[in-house]
């Protein structure tokens, strides 16, 4: 039978519970043998200096991925210094991927509102002639919205797109960001091993 992989990447700064919801779901529904979790280098879309550096980031995710052997840690974007110091592309990362599973199928994970930006992505549409692609449902983001059908159909014909339309995580990074900027619990936010990291290296804190 043909082996299964979850690609999952987003900055996860940090990696929350509404990440490990879909990543689940996606495991779930999709009987994954693994899902590889991607924390980026610089992602082209967000301000790189409000972001916390890679090393933080990804120690993050290898703690929300530890209860969970599916869940794989990946550094496949941390550059060759392995300090997450250069622009990343989600084309590149599965490239990469496809090569050391040549023969596997791929599931490139995403949220509903990630989804509706994929056409500013490098190389979408060979991003989707690469691998199958799973859309999660956010709250706030419709995945029947005439927006997504219109993404839909920039897409090139033959794409496998899957709706996770199980998952219903009202939580993002943004919000617990600022929740601990203000000392408040992170408690059903982050993993608690998450949590407990960020306090002690004092991330998103005033100073
Ligand atoms: P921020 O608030 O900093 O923008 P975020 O919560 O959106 O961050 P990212 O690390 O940017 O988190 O997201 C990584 C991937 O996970 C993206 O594809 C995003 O759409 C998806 N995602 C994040 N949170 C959720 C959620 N609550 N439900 C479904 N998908 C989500």
């Amino acid at each position: 039978q043909q082996v299964q992989i979850g690609v999952f990447g987003g900055t996860f700064d940090p990696i929350h519970t509404g990440h490990l919801a879909v990543a689940h779901a996606a495991l779930r529904r999709f009987r994954l043998d693994c899902i590889y979790f991607v924390p980026s280098g610089l992602p082209p879309h967000k301000s790189p200096d409000r972001l916390t550096p890679y090393l933080h980031r990804y120690t993050m995710v290898a703690l929300g991925c530890a209860d969970n052997p599916r869940f794989v840690p990946s550094l496949l974007e941390a550059g060759r210094d392995l300090a997450g110091r250069s622009r990343s592309y989600s084309v590149d990362t599965v490239r990469r991927l496809r090569r050391r599973w040549p023969n596997a199928r791929l599931y490139f994970t995403l949220g509903a509102d990630q989804f509706l930006t994929l056409p500013t992505w490098k190389k979408y549409r060979t991003l989707v002639k690469l691998c199958d692609l799973i859309v999660a449902a956010r709250p706030g983001f419709r995945l029947r919205a005439r927006r997504t059908t219109r993404i839909v159909s920039q897409l090139p014909a033959g794409a496998r797109i899957h709706w996770l339309t199980t998952v219903h995580a009202d939580i993002s990074a943004t919000t617990v960001r600022r929740r601990a900027r203000r000392g408040l619990p992170l408690r059903n936010l982050v993993p608690l091993a998450v949590e407990a990291y960020i306090r002690s290296a004092g991330l998103y804190s005033r100073s």
